[in-house]
């Protein structure tokens, strides 16, 4: 079988020819990772590039497993992230986005709204910073006092003041990964399935389900992508560290929650502490704490554990904990704690006024971060990352609020994707550079 295949490039006017005899072995486009950012990316790809063929490769047997299937499902408006960062530039968008997404289709989805509350004095400064960072980044942020956060929510406790945010709302993620993936089948995007790549011979890419020869290779493997990344000579720098997110379930007879009640997070962390979700199907959790994994899917028990990637793991969390490089030390200590269900929930009941606490008990699943840490700067990376040339692009740190962002940032990295395909030569570049 032979035929013309009508890649990126030829948008720009550069037809590309080649005779296949096993078409989904050799895509215009393969983006390695069935979560939501791959997902995404193959979605905008296809709406962009109809006659392109655009495969995505999973290792599991179902998209979404990993963290898009295991995450809080917040919506976030968009107030945390500094207003010249990717986060900032996508998330209030992305939130718009994934409402009309789900109104259109049916997907449940809870617009609560979410009150972001201070312990004490201390921390009015800190809601001052969340409100300029809000309102710099055009997100609908509400300052309201005691008593209105208490019309708002009558579970919620505050000092003095506090932050409403209507826009930010609940999804079911993994249920939200299904119909995007569905999406993409329908407009004939191929998702292979149970596909583990690991290893690269020039432009092929070798795959437990074989070798593929794509155009252009997009990396959107999570808590793997910085392996994939080195294996074509980016991320180098990098380093994947998994941060473990645990969370409890409760059924508080009274004072339930009936918005998400946050803490005033430590803006140097790109986590934003334990505090009450409200899921779409009216449940409360507790969590998701932020305790440093042995392994990268080290989920639960001895699942998923690869020998040589926890020694490699364990080595660096020691190194930093010896350096206490970004307060490693302190981060350890306060939430191995958290694995300890009392330690948990006195952290959250700071949070609220009266709502019985003792029937949060049950464990739900855990989700595990790909936080990126720059090797030399010894840092926590907190914005998106990408990197690539002529024939791959990789995204690195796709870390929350990457699921709120998915829609315009896979956007972006079309964009990206178009830009390197024009330019030919292989061109190195960071995020904001591109
Ligand atoms: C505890 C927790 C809470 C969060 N809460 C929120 C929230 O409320 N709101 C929000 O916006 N964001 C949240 N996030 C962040 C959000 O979940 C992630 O930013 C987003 O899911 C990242 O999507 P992804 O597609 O990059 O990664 P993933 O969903 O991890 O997808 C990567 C996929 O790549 C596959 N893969 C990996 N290696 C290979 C390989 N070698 N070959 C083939 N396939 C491979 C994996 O199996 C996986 O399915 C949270 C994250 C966590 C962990």
């Amino acid at each position: 079988m032979g035929g013309r295949l009508f890649l990126p490039g030829a948008v720009a006017g550069i037809p590309y020819e080649v005779v296949m005899s096993y078409p989904y072995l050799r895509p215009d486009l393969l983006v390695v990772g069935g979560g939501i950012v791959g997902l995404a990316v193959a979605r905008e790809a296809k709406l962009r590039w109809s006659r392109a063929r655009v495969t995505v490769l999973e290792k599991e047997p179902e998209v979404g497993l990993h963290a898009s299937g295991r995450n809080s499902g917040v919506l976030h408006a968009g107030f945390y992230y500094s207003a010249d960062s990717l986060k900032a530039r996508f998330c209030r968008e992305g939130n718009r986005r994934w409402t009309e997404f789900c109104l259109e289709r049916g997907l449940p989805i809870l617009r609560c709204g979410k009150l972001v509350v201070a312990q004490g004095p201390e921390e009015l400064a800190g809601l001052a910073e969340l409100k300029r960072r809000g309102d710099r980044n055009g997100v609908v942020l509400e300052e309201v006092d005691e008593v209105q956060a208490r019309e708002i929510d009558p579970a919620a406790r505050t000092w003095e003041r506090a932050l409403f945010s209507p826009n930010t709302a609940s999804v079911d993620p993994l249920e939200a990964t299904r119909a995007l993936a569905g999406e993409c089948r329908a407009l004939g995007v191929e998702i292979v399935l149970g596909a583990r790549a690991w290893g690269r011979e020039e432009r092929k890419l070798l795959t437990s389900s074989g070798t593929f020869e794509p155009g252009f290779l997009i990396n959107a493997a999570g808590l793997y992508a910085d392996k994939l990344a080195q294996l074509y000579g980016f991320g180098r720098d990098f380093e994947i560290l998994p941060f473990k997110g645990l969370y409890l379930y409760g059924t508080p007879p009274r004072l339930r929650p009936r918005v998400h009640i946050y803490p005033v997070p430590k803006l140097s962390r790109p986590w934003l502490g334990v505090h009450f979700t409200v899921t779409v199907r009216g449940e409360v959790k507790i969590g998701p704490t932020a305790t440093p994994a042995f392994w990268r899917e080290n989920y639960q028990g001895w699942q998923n554990f690869r020998l040589r990637e926890a020694l490699e793991i364990l080595g660096t969390e020691a190194l930093l904990f010896l350096r206490n490089d970004f307060q490693f030390r302190e981060i350890a200590w306060e939430e191995l704690r958290k694995y300890l269900r009392p330690v948990l929930v006195r952290q959250a009941a700071k949070l609220v006024r009266g709502t019985p606490m003792d029937s949060f008990r049950v464990w739900g699943r855990p989700g595990i971060r790909a936080q990126l840490v720059h090797r030399e700067h010894r840092e926590m990376v907190m914005d998106f990352v990408l990197e690539g040339d002529g024939s791959s692009l990789h995204i690195l740190n796709a870390v929350s609020p990457a699921f709120t962002c998915a829609f315009p940032f896979a956007e972006y990295v079309v964009d990206r994707v178009e830009e390197l395909w024009r330019s030919g030569a292989p061109a190195r570049f960071l995020q904001g550079e591109g």
